[in-house]
C-alpha cells in the first residue's frame, strides 16, 4: 500500500528440519516455496528469493561438506557437489513462482548449473541475480544471529571473498556473465563502494548493491544514541547510488517508502 515494488525472500526453518543434504531446501513445501506462492497470489510485487544451503544444512555451510583432516578446521567444502543442490533450490523456487533468482553461495559454476536447470523445466523468463562478489565480511553479523545462520565448524572464507582485494570482484563479475546471469551484485554496499564503482563502469548489466544487516545496524545505532540525525541513512543510500548501483537492497525501504523519499 505505500508503494514497495519488490521483495527479496530468505528462508529461516525449524531448527530440527535441517540435514546434511539441506532437504527443505528444495522441497515444494518449504517455508520459502509458501511464502512466494502466497506472494504472488495476493500481491503485484516483483519477488526476488534467495538461493543458498546454509540455512537448511544441519552443519551451516553454503555447500556440501565432508571431513578433511588436512583443513585447520577439519572440514572441506565441495564445490561441484553442491551445485546440483543449489540448481534444485532455484527451481524449486521458480515453480513456487518466483520472478527472480539470487544465489548467495559463492560457489564456482552455480550461475551456469542454475540457468540450465531453470531452462531445461521451461522457465527461461525467470531471471538470476548473482551475488557476484561477496566478501567475507564483519558486517553480516546482525543477520547472522537474527537468522542463526552462522556455520558449526570452520568460516566462509574459502568461498567468499578477502576484503582487501578489488580485482577478483571484476573475475567473479566476468564469470557469472559468462554464465548467464542478469543481474551483478556487490556485498556488503557501504564499506565497498569502490567496488560497486568498478563494477558499474566494466559491465553493462543492472548492478545491485546490498546495504547489509551490519551496514544498517550501524547507522540505527548511532541515531537511537544520538549521535546522528535521521538525515544520515538517505545519504549513506545516496552514496550507494551515487557509486553507480542500479539497485538497492536495504532493510531502510520501509522507513523510504513512510517518509515518501523513494
Ligand atoms: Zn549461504
Amino acid at each position: 500500500e505505500k508503494g514497495l515494488k519488490s521483495i527479496i525472500v530468505f528462508g529461516i526453518p525449524a531448527e530440527d528440519t535441517k540435514d546434511e543434504i539441506a532437504t527443505p531446501d528444495y522441497s515444494s513445501t518449504g517455508i520459502v516455496q509458501k511464502a512466494v506462492r502466497r506472494l504472488k497470489k495476493e500481491t503485484d510485487l516483483v519477488v526476488i528469493t534467495d538461493v543458498c544451503l546454509c540455512q537448511y544444512t544441519s552443519h551451516g555451510h553454503c555447500g556440501m561438506i565432508v571431513e578433511n583432516d588436512d583443513t585447520d578446521d577439519g572440514i572441506e567444502i565441495l564445490n561441484d557437489e553442491s551445485l546440483p543442490y543449489i540448481a534444485k533450490v532455484a527451481l524449486s523456487h521458480a515453480q513456487a513462482g518466483a520472478d527472480i533468482v539470487a544465489p548467495s553461495d559463492m560457489m564456482d559454476g552455480r550461475v551456469k548449473a542454475i540457468r540450465e536447470t531453470l531452462d531445461e523445466n521451461g522457465f527461461y523468463n525467470v531471471m538470476i541475480m548473482s551475488y557476484s562478489a561477496k566478501y567475507a565480511s564483519a558486517f553480516y553479523e546482525p543477520f547472522r544471529v537474527a537468522a542463526c545462520s552462522s556455520p558449526h565448524a570452520g568460516d566462509r572464507k574459502s568461498y567468499q571473498m578477502d576484503p582487501a582485494n578489488a580485482v577478483e570482484a571484476i573475475r567473479e563479475c566476468e564469470l557469472d556473465v559468462i554464465e548467464g546471469c542478469d543481474f551483478l551484485m556487490v556485498k556488503p554496499a557501504l564499506p565497498y563502494l569502490d567496488v560497486v564503482r568498478m563494477v558499474r563502469d566494466e559491465f553493462m548489466l543492472p548492478l545491485v548493491a546490498y546495504n547489509v544487516s551490519g551496514e544498517y545496524a550501524m547507522l540505527v545505532a548511532a541515531i537511537e544514541k544520538g549521535f546522528l540525525t535521521e538525515k544520515a541513512i538517505l545519504e549513506a543510500l545516496l552514496s550507494i547510488k551515487r557509486a553507480g548501483a542500479d539497485l538497492i537492497i536495504t532493510n531502510f525501504a520501509p522507513y523510504l517508502l513512510l517518509n515518501e523519499m523513494i
